[in-house]
């Protein structure tokens, strides 16, 4: 085998770790982004959980991947990993896809250590046991995504990776042996693979046609950023349109989300729809007054909170998984020397990326 030359497009966690590993693998690797810097969409504006897969406790795939990936991420960035807040998983006490019974079995078979908090236990913590039917106490922790930017640039460098920032590439060429990328109308080479990582919103296209097009559902997100006086905590009540609490990174502050009021639009296509925008404050004021007032009734002891910031993304998920919720990352091959990267959780990316140099041995 011998070295390629090889484009990754899209530099979010997902396109930077991959870039770097098949650089640092000994390719030649180009590394294009259309923002000005990298991790400024989704990767910047999630929820910034390091998944455990308590999350998942339908989709056994999803809690797995989490939980090596997991392990693989406080390894190579422990730097960037907020631990030491106590965390909580709730089982809801009505309307939940599991229940307390499944989501201990779930977790033993998952192998993920979880502790049982009593009810005056969770009184004690400050949460609604009205609302609650048992209470686990767990590892889980949050990545400072700042914090790991700087990391992940530095390996970048470390390796040499050219990184072309404001580079949005609009179509590839494929001529039966080589790929050539154009970015509006610019021609910025050709590449023997390309690796396709814009968590599906790009707007390429494609000179050959792909044996399945690749259908997302889209969903337009906010995840709130608050303060409060509370001390550091982290709760999840699962499995349904519940509500997570956790730090955000070190900053000493919330972030705050649930599932219905803070999705604002989905679509199921091939391309995010060129409407969508975050400019409807009245929306997100209303977003925001119901997942606040979700967090405090299962948290009362957040108290009064502020808002100090609102974390706007998109998300591309696998379409009609919503019986599984599943979250899974894998990379699929839709074009002859062409992997497009479907992205599930953070945590994830460097398992992907030790996965694509296996498969592009230089
Ligand atoms: C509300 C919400 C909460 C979430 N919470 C969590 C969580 O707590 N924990 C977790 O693990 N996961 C979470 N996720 C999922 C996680 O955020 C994503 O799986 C991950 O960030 C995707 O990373 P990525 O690199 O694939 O995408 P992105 O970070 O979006 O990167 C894609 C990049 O491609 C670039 N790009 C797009 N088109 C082009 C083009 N044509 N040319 C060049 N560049 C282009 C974009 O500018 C962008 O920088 C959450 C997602 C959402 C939406």
């Amino acid at each position: 085998m011998a070295s390629k030359k090889i484009a990754v497009i899209g530099g979010g966690i997902f396109g930077l770790e991959i870039a770097t590993a098949l650089m640092g693998a000994g390719h030649k690797v180009t590394l294009f982004e259309k923002e000005n810097g990298v991790m400024l969409k989704t990767t910047s504006n999630n929820q910034n959980r390091l998944h455990l897969g308590l999350h998942y406790p339908r989709d056994m795939k999803t809690a797995r991947q989490s939980r090596f990936g997991f392990d693989k991420f406080i390894k190579k960035y422990p730097g960037s990993v907020r631990t030491g807040f106590t965390n909580y998983y709730a089982v809801s006490s009505e309307s939940t896809q599991t229940s307390t019974e499944a989501f201990v079995e779930f977790a033993k078979t998952a192998e993920i250590p979880i502790m049982p908090i009593s009810p005056n236990g969770a009184r004690d913590c400050g949460f609604n046991v009205e609302l609650i039917d048992s209470l686990w106490a767990c590892k889980e922790a949050v990545v400072d995504i700042e914090v790991y930017r700087k990391l992940a640039l530095k390996a970048a460098v470390s390796v040499n990776l050219p990184i072309m920032l404001s580079t949005e590439i609009s179509s590839a060429n494929f001529d039966g042996r080589l790929w050539t990328l154009n970015s509006n109308g610019v021609d910025k080479g050709s590449f023997e693979f390309i690796v396709r990582a814009t968590y599906g919103q790009d707007r390429m296209t494609i000179n050959v046609t792909p044996e399945n097009p690749i259908v997302y559902e889209f969903q337009q997100t906010l995840v709130f950023e608050v303060s409060s006086k509370a001390k550091l905590f982290g709760l999840t009540v699962v499995d349904g349109d519940f509500v997570t609490i956790l730090p955000r990174g070190f900053s000493g502050n919330f972030l705050i989300y649930s599932p219905l009021p803070s999705v604002l639009n989905r679509y199921v296509g091939e391309s995010v729809p060129r409407s969508w925008n975050f400019d409807d404050q009245h929306m997100i004021e209303s977003s925001f007054k119901k997942v606040s007032e979700r967090a405090v009734m299962y948290a009362p002891v957040l108290g009064e909170i502020s808002l100090t910031n609102v974390l706007t993304a998109i998300r591309a998920l696998q379409p009609f998984v919503s019986k599984t919720d599943q979250r899974v990352s894998f990379h699929t091959n839709p074009y002859p020397n062409f992997y497009d990267i479907q992205s599930g959780k953070i945590d994830h990316a460097i398992e992907i990326a030790e996965s694509l140099c296996a498969l592009l041995p230089a």
